[in-house]
Parts: structure tokens; sequence; C-alpha cells
């Protein structure tokens, strides 16, 4: 009978994607990949470590299962990804249940060391390697997302180094993937019936720029990848604004098939701040690259994300930030508050906030960024829009949930749709007939 392996994937699109390949991995070695943990024999947790409540979210996983191995129900438990990379062996002693801990370079090996745990052979309980394993179209994806949807992994790693941030310890250095190679997983994403490609990396708009000499960069691979057959819309998330330039937005703006839509995760705009945490370009340069999006793609939809609390920022700098977000506008916006991570520069720096400071100022921007979002969203009131229909709505008198191109899964809000009847994955075009502080309501024209 075929081993059950549960999965359970935490943390960002991209660690989504390592699932995907494991699960793929597993599937065909022979296991059978199962919804519920409560029927599993091996559960695998691939874990975020990025910040605090991404790390404790990943242990309270890890003791639930702990909790379904102590009675029996599961019989191994497996913790990968981002947490044993950054923590290793201090993981082992604490979590005595986890049979194995495995770091960000070993997701390929996971068929055989399932087996020899199965097998009962001897292995090491701590694999942690450099990270440096990079996804390839070779590598089998067991898609996890809507059947239209997929994220497309085109680089890994990051070698930026901003002062909070752990990712470059756990994930390597940046590398990008071969243009060919990430054509060939899009047209076999686009043969299994994905019209959207979400394209991610740590950072997308270095694509290329490691892969020496005259190799192409982000604005050639995304005209290529607008050529796959099948697919509708391409997305890009992630990129930094000190490398965004107008042949990209030209890019974004001429080639249909890619979204108006660009997340640009600023991070902050203060100057000073802007330094201590090491990030490349100053508050001029971000304005002038927000005015050059909106100038060159006139109905972009910009998201970003900020980080609130950073040690020194001050309530003049705050109010700086503040009224940076009340005059740009973004169409989408997140905030987290700044999280402690040992090993970084930013966690020696002086002037440390307290949490509370810092819930309260995340609260505030998310406040103000309500009713922005509520005042765009009623400006777009009578436009007719593409949208994606994801799944059956649960409020009356509408009968579809879908996303309208200026909406991310999971992170912007979704439209609700009037239709006849359809399928899940259709596209539609509809006209939105109102709207509240996140979500567009839409009637779809026949
Ligand atoms: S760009 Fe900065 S924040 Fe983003 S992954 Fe790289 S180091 Fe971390």
């Amino acid at each position: 009978m075929k081993k059950k392996v549960h999965i359970i994937s935490l943390g960002c699109p991209k660690n989504l994607i390592d699932s995907e390949v494991m699960a793929a991995i597993l599937a065909e070695g022979g296991y059978e990949i199962v919804p519920l943990p409560e029927d599993a024999d091996i559960i695998i947790i691939n874990t975020c470590a990025f910040i605090l409540p991404a790390k404790e979210e990943s242990i309270d996983e890890i003791f639930r299962m702990a909790e379904l191995k102590k009675h029996g129900i599961c019989r191994y438990l497996i913790v990968a990804g981002c947490l044993p990379q950054r923590y290793g062996a201090l993981l082992g002693k604490e979590m005595p249940e986890v049979d194995l801990f495995l770091g960000t370079g070993e997701f390929s090996r996971i068929a055989d060391l399932v087996e020899s745990l199965c097998e009962e052979r001897p292995l090491q309980r701590s694999l942690i390697g450099k990270p440096d394993f990079l996804m390839s179209a070779s590598n089998p994806r067991l898609l996890s997302t809507p059947s239209h949807t997929a994220y497309l992994k085109i680089a890994e790693g990051c070698s930026n180094h901003c002062s909070y941030c752990v990712i470059p310890f756990v994930r390597g250095k940046f590398r990008s993937r071969r243009v060919d190679d990430i054509l060939n997983e899009a047209e076999t994403l686009a043969q299994r019936g994905v019209r959207e490609l979400i394209i991610t990396a740590q950072e997308t708009t270095l694509y290329g720029s490691d892969l020496g000499g005259n190799a192409p960069g982000l604005s050639f691979l995304l005209r290529k990848l607008a050529r796959t057959e099948g697919i509708r819309w391409i997305r890009l998330l992630y990129t930094y604004p000190a490398d965004l330039d107008d042949e990209l937005f030209r890019t974004i703006r001429d080639v249909e098939k890619i979204c108006n839509y660009i997340d640009i995760p600023v991070q902050h705009i203060d100057d000073d701040i802007l330094t201590s945490m090491n990030r490349r370009g100053d508050s001029g340069l971000i304005r002038r690259v927000i005015a050059d999006a909106r100038r060159i793609i006139p109905d972009v939809s910009l998201r970003t994300s900020l980080i609130v609390g950073f040690p020194g920022e001050t309530k003049e700098k705050f109010e700086r930030l503040l009224a940076f977000v009340k005059n740009t506008r973004f169409d989408h916006l997140g905030v987290f508050t700044y999280s402690r991570e040992e090993g970084t520069r930013a966690d020696t720096l002086s002037g440390h906030l307290p949490e509370r400071v810092k819930r309260i100022r995340k609260d505030i921007i998310m406040e103000e960024q309500s009713s922005i979002s509520r005042e765009i969203n009623q400006s777009l009131v009578g436009s007719m829009m593409e949208i994606v229909l994801e799944g059956e709505s649960d409020i009356p008198g509408y009968d579809y949930i879908g996303r309208a191109k200026r909406q991310a899964p999971d992170i912007d809000g979704i439209t609700y749709v009037k239709a006849a009847r359809k399928a899940i994955g259709d596209m539609v075009t509809g006209r939105i007939t109102s709207t509240d502080d996140y979500d567009l309501f839409a009637e779809a024209l026949d």
C-alpha cells in the first residue's frame, strides 16, 4: 500500500513552490499526497523563518503535528525549509518528536530521504547543507494553487543584504534560472491549464544579472513568457525600486498579457532609515520610480510593503512615512512591524522601539490605507475589468469570487461577481457595480 504524505507549506509563495516540488517528487516516488494530516504516515512542514510571527507560526505548527505523532496518528515528522536552515541543531534538542530536519538545499532528495526514514535506514537527523538548490523545469510540481494560476520562480536567493533580513543566510546568494528553462516550465504549466503566471523571486528585477555578459534581463524574459500559448495574464511580484527602469515599465504597458500591476516593496521613505536598512536608492529615487511607473503605465496598480518601528524610527520619521502613504496612494499596501532577528546588522543598532509602539504605528498606517483603498475602489465603479473566476461566492446575490487584473491572490482584495453559469478558471469581462474598503463587486457581461 502506498505510504501517505501530508505537506504543510508556510510562508511565502516561493516556499509554496518548493513544497509543490517536494510533493511532486514524492508522488513520482510512489507516495500518496493527502490533504489531511490525520490521514498521513509522514508529515512534512515546510517552514518560514523570515520574522518572529512567521517563526512562531512554524513552531506552533510543528508542535501541533508532534501531538498527532505522539498519539500514533502519523509515524514520521519532517521539518524542512527556512527554520532548520537558520537554526539547525538548536531545533533538534527542543523538538525530540521531529525525525528529520532538512535545510533549503535538500528538497530534491526528499523521496530518498523519506524512504530511508520509512525503512529505518541510518540517517543523520539534521541535513542542513549549503542553501544552493535552484529548481529547474525538470523538477516536477504538484500545483497547490487553483488550477488556472501558478507561481513561477525565476531566481532563488538574494545578494542584497538588507540589514534586517535573514533571507540571504537561509536562501543563499542570488541565482537566476536560464531563460529557456523558465520558458519550458511556463509551457508545461500552460499545457496543464494554467492561465495566470505569477512571477516571483526574492527580487525579480535583478533577474539575469548573475548570468554574466549580455545575459537578458527581466523585460526580455517577460516578453518571451508572454508568447506562451494559453497564458493570459502575467503578474510581477517583488521588484526592487533601485532596479526598476523605464524599459520594464514600457514592457508592462506594451505587452497585453502582462498585468498593469507592480509590487514595489519600498520598506520606508525616510533617508536615514533607508540607509540603516542598507537599501539601495534613497527617497528621491523611490518617488521618481513611482512617478515614472504611473507616467508610463497610466492605469498601473501599485502594491508596496513597509516596515514600521525600525530602530531609530523617531516620531518625525514615522510621520514622514505616513505622509508618504497619504500622498502616494498605493492601490495595495501591507505593513510589517520590525522584527529583531539575531545575526542581522539591524539587531545591533541602537534605538529599538517597544512592540506596542510598532503595533500602534502599523495600525495608523493601515487605517490610513483602508480609506485610500476605499476611495480608489469607489473611483473604479462603472469601469470594465477582466476577472478570473476562482470559486463560489458566499455573499447572497453574487455567484462567484474572482480577481481582477489589479488583484494578486491572497495579498490584495477580491472581486465578487454576478455571472450566468461559468466554470472556475473562466475569465469574464465585468462592470464594477460597487465596492468596499478592499473588495470589488461586479456584474459579468455576456
Ligand atoms: S531584497 Fe532585502 S528584504 Fe528582500 S530578500 Fe533580499 S535582503 Fe531580504
